[in-house]
C-alpha cells in the first residue's frame, strides 16, 4: 500500500515538543493507520483481520491521546495519510468521523496537509457518505475482484450471499458524485484463468485506477488459494495479459505494481532518502504507525496489528493511552521485530538483485510465509515486485528491440 504523500505543504505542522530520540532521527511518519472499529459487515473467507465480529469503537478519549502522542513525537515532518482500515470504515457511523475530522483538523496545518484515506467493501456507500468524502477530500478505493463470479468466489455476507452488487452500487454512487476512485482486486486462483474477463470488466466500468494483490497468506488467512511454487507461471501469465491488454488500448488503466516497476526503472532515485537509502515505510520504524480501537500501536505493516504470534507475542509496542510512542524502543518485542526486520533486510540486500528497487518489501508477507521477518524472498514479492518489473523491462527491451521474443 503506497501512502499519497504527493500534496505539496501548504502550512507548518510542527512547532510541537519533540521527545523523538536524537539516535533515531531524522524519522518521519508517512502513514498513520487508525482503527476506528475490527468490524466488517460482510465476512471474506481470505481475510487477514482476526477480530472482524467486534462492533466496539474507538472512543474520542482514545483518539484524542492519540493525536497528542503522534503531533509531539515530532514524526510529523511533512504531509501525512490516515487510513482508517483494520475493518471496514464506513461500517462506523458518518456521524463518529465528522467529530472525528473536527478534532483532527484543531492541530495546526491538519486540514491541509493530512490526507484522509478509506479502503472500503463498497458495500455502506451512499450519497450522505459521498458528500462526506467529496467535501473532506478523502482519497477512497474499493476491493472489487473483477465480475460477479469471481468477486463473489470469496467476498461473501456472514450468510454466504455474494457481496457483488451491492459493491457495485457504492462504485456508482461515487462516480455519480463524481469521486475520483480506484479499486483493489485480490487476484485468487480462480481469478487467474480470467485475466480478460478482469481487465474487460475495469474497461467496461470506467475503473481506471487499479491495484492487484495476489492473495496472501496472512494473519488468520493462513492459507493462500495460491502456492508459487506450482502456481508462479499462471500468476505470470495473467500479469502479462494485464499488461498487454493495457497497453494494446494507450495503458488507460493505472495499475499500480506496473506503474511502481516502471517508476523504478526510470526514475530509481525516487524512492531513496537523501542519504541514498531506501525509503520504505513498512520496513523503516515509527514511518507508519497503527493504532487499534483501543489505542494499542505498532510499527511497520499494518497487517501486523493485533495479530497474536508465538515467537513474537503480540505485535503492540505500546498504548496510546499510556505511552509515549518512543517508548517502544525499550520494549523487547519491538527491540526484536525491528532487529529480525534489519536481519532480513540485509539477507535482501545480499541475495536479491531487485533490493534497489524494493528495499526490502513487506515484513508482514516475510513473517507469515517464511515464519520470521528475518527472511528474504516471499510469494508475496515475487508476484507483485519482481514479476512486474520483469515484464515491464522485458517489454522496454523489447520495445527497444533488444528482446527478440514477444512477451
Ligand atoms: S523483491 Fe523480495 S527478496 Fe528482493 S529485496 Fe524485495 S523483499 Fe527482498
Amino acid at each position: 500500500m503506497k501512502p499519497s504523500l504527493s500534496n505539496a505543504p501548504k502550512q507548518e505542522l510542527t512547532d510541537f515538543e519533540i521527545d523523538q530520540p536524537d539516535e533515531l532521527r531524522p524519522l518521519s511518519l508517512g502513514l498513520l493507520v487508525i482503527q476506528p472499529s475490527p468490524f466488517c459487515n460482510i465476512n471474506c473467507d481470505y481475510c487477514y483481520l482476526p477480530d472482524r465480529t467486534d462492533t466496539r469503537r474507538m472512543e474520542f478519549a482514545v483518539l484524542q491521546k492519540t493525536l497528542e502522542r503522534v503531533f509531539s513525537s515530532g514524526l510529523v515532518q511533512h504531509p501525512f495519510t490516515i487510513l482508517w482500515h483494520a475493518g471496514e470504515p464506513l461500517a462506523v457511523p458518518l456521524r463518529w468521523y465528522k467529530e472525528a475530522f473536527e478534532m483532527i483538523n484543531t492541530y495546526p496545518g491538519a486540514k491541509e496537509n493530512i490526507q484522509h484515506s478509506f479502503q472500503s467493501n463498497g458495500t455502506l456507500l451512499n450519497d450522505a457518505w459521498c458528500e462526506f468524502i467529496k467535501g473532506n477530500q478523502v482519497e477512497i478505493g474499493l476491493s472489487i475482484d473483477g465480475p460477479a463470479h469471481i468477486h463473489d468466489y470469496h467476498r461473501k455476507t456472514r450468510k454466504g450471499e455474494g457481496t457483488h452488487a451491492k459493491a457495485m452500487k457504492g462504485l456508482e454512487t461515487l462516480k455519480r458524485h463524481g469521486i475520483p476512485h480506484g479499486v483493489v482486486s485480490v487476484v485468487s486462483n480462480e481469478a487467474l484463468d480470467h485475466a480478460d474477463e478482469i481487465y474487460d470488466f475495469y474497461r467496461e466500468n470506467d475503473i481506471n485506477g487499479v491495484g492487484l494483490n495476489i492473495e496472501e497468506v496472512e494473519g488468520v488467512n493462513r492459507a493462500s488459494s495460491l502456492e508459487v511454487q506450482k502456481g508462479e507461471e499462471k500468476i505470470r501469465n495473467f500479469l502479462t495479459r494485464m499488461y498487454m491488454r493495457n497497453k494494446a488500448d494507450g495503458f488507460p488503466i493505472h495499475i499500480r505494481e506496473f506503474e511502481t516497476a516502471r517508476e523504478n526503472i526510470v526514475q530509481p532515485e525516487i524512492n531513496l532518502h537523501p542519504d541514498g537509502s531506501f525509503a520504505n515505510l513498512e520496513v523503516e520504524p515509527f514511518s507508519m504507525i497503527n493504532v487499534d480501537c483501543f489505542g494499542n500501536f505498532s510499527s511497520f505493516s499494518p497487517e501486523l496489528l493485533g495479530q497474536a504470534t508465538e515467537k513474537y507475542t503480540t505485535f503492540n509496542f505500546g498504548s496510546m493511552l499510556s505511552n509515549q510512542i518512543f517508548d517502544a524502543t525499550q520494549n523487547p518485542v519491538f527491540q526484536r521485530v525491528l532487529e529480525d526486520i534489519e536481519s532480513g533486510n540485509r539477507k535482501c540486500a545480499e541475495t536479491c538483485e531487485f533490493f534497489q528497487y524494493c528495499g526490502g518489501a513487506s515484513p508482514s508477507n516475510k513473517y507469515y510465509e517464511n515464519g520470521t521477518f528475518d527472511s528474504a524472498e516471499t510469494m508475496h514479492c515475487r508476484s507483485m515486485i519482481q514479476i512486474p518489473m520483469e515484464i515491464v523491462l522485458a517489454d522496454f527491451e523489447s520495445d527497444l528491440g533488444l528482446n527478440p521474443e514477444p512477451l
